[in-house]
């Protein structure tokens, strides 16, 4: 990335300086008497350029620089590239600049307003972006871009009614994401149901959430949580085992929970379960449920204690830091095991490596939809 970045603002440089020598020879009537002779601004923006002040150099050439069909494509790349390197006020600044210009064809209007919204929405105000993607909404050619960027706006805002509205709208027009986002918004609006105290609202949200996509451990999940409330445990239980098995990324998280539900007269009944489930598949499965065991207290355990000491023995990673994991030692493993999960972060973001201590449907760095994958990053300080 550091390489592509630096191409991409020598590219930029030369095309300012290419505009601006043609602005100079093209309309040099502007400047007196300069043909022959370089505008001492020119002259300093590449002295600032020189001596390693970009910012200021761009500073001196955007001034020298007119908005018109020659240049303005330099323009936008600029502003691009100001906004992808997270200096957001230039990039504002830059398509300000050309919205204020009378003179601007419309197609440039509309591009900059564009641009514009973007800049707000990577700068985080909400509210103007929203208010500019609405007008682009407007433009037949840019309709779905401006159509998605929205939807981005509202997930943002956690306004999910709004999201979903955008959603059906780009689904008519065949250029919606997959229908799990849909069904996500769904059970966001459902889990608000819920705060209402309105189950059977948040019961048909549900419903219409697994008519998009099926099966759906998020809605089962929070089925459960219905369930739960209105007493009926044993429907929460196989609801919760059920998402468990469909997202085994939701064990973590889950398997306190599912303890809670069995209370202790019905604890290694489960634990039996889940181990004759977990041995039935790979050793990945197994390893899985003995770091949430261990992760939820559950290290004594007796229904756990082969799997544990078979994973203790059998993970390479585990047997490289403790060499002797026979059953001597393994009390003691077991405790400093749970106490390094105490420390580390559980989850990781598979589209961008956001890692963090809690579960999220909705990656808060990169919102991306059911991107969290279980891990154990232990940070040494
Ligand atoms: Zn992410």
């Amino acid at each position: 990335m550091p390489e592509l970045s630096s191409l991409a603002w020598g590219l930029i440089l030369a095309a300012l300086v290419i505009g601006i020598l043609a602005g100079h020879f093209g309309w040099g009537k502007r400047w007196p008497g300069s043909r022959t002779k370089l505008h001492p601004d020119y002259l300093t923006g590449l002295d600032y350029l020189v001596s390693e002040q970009p910012d200021r150099a761009l500073d001196m050439f955007l001034k020298l620089m007119d908005a018109n069909a020659d240049t303005i494509e330099t323009h936008f790349a600029l502003g691009t590239l100001y906004r992808r390197r997270g200096e957001t006020e230039r990039a504002i600044r830059i398509h300000q600049n050309l919205l204020a210009r009378e003179e601007l064809a419309s197609e440039h209007r509309e591009q900059a307003m564009l641009a514009l919204a973007q800049d707000y929405l990577r700068a985080g105000l909400l509210d103007r972006a929203e208010g500019l993607f609405q007008q682009v909404c407007e433009v037949p050619r840019l309709r779905i871009t401006a159509l998605d960027a929205l939807r981005g706006v509202y997930e943002r805002q956690h306004d999910w009614q709004q999201a979903l509205g955008v959603y059906r709208l780009l689904a008519r027009s065949k250029s919606a994401p997959p229908r799990l986002v849909a069904a996500h918004y769904l059970c966001e609006l459902s889990s608000q149901a819920l705060e209402r105290g309105d189950s059977a609202a948040a019961r048909g949200l549900l419903r219409d959430a697994r008519a998009e996509t099926a099966p759906f451990p998020r809605a089962a999940v929070l089925r459960a949580e219905i369930a739960e409330r209105a007493g009926d445990v044993a429907l929460a239980e196989r609801l919760i085992k059920s998402a468990v098995q469909q997202a085994p990324t939701l064990l973590q998280e889950q398997l306190p929970h599912l303890m809670r539900l069995a209370g202790s007269e019905g604890r290694d009944r489960l634990l039996q379960e889940l181990v004759a489930h977990a041995n039935a598949g790979d050793f990945d499965q197994l390893k899985r449920l003995v770091f949430a065991a261990i992760a939820a207290n559950l290290a004594d355990a007796k229904p756990l204690r082969a799997s544990m000491q078979r994973v203790l023995a059998e993970d390479a990673i585990l047997h490289a830091v403790w060499h002797d994991t026979s059953s001597p030692h393994f009390e003691r493993i077991a405790a400093e095991l749970g106490a390094l999960f105490a420390q580390a972060e559980k989850y990781r973001c598979n589209e961008c490596g956001f890692a963090g201590r809690s579960f999220y449907w909705h990656c808060p760095a990169c919102h991306a939809w059911d991107s969290f994958e279980t891990c154990a990053i232990v940070r040494l300080r």
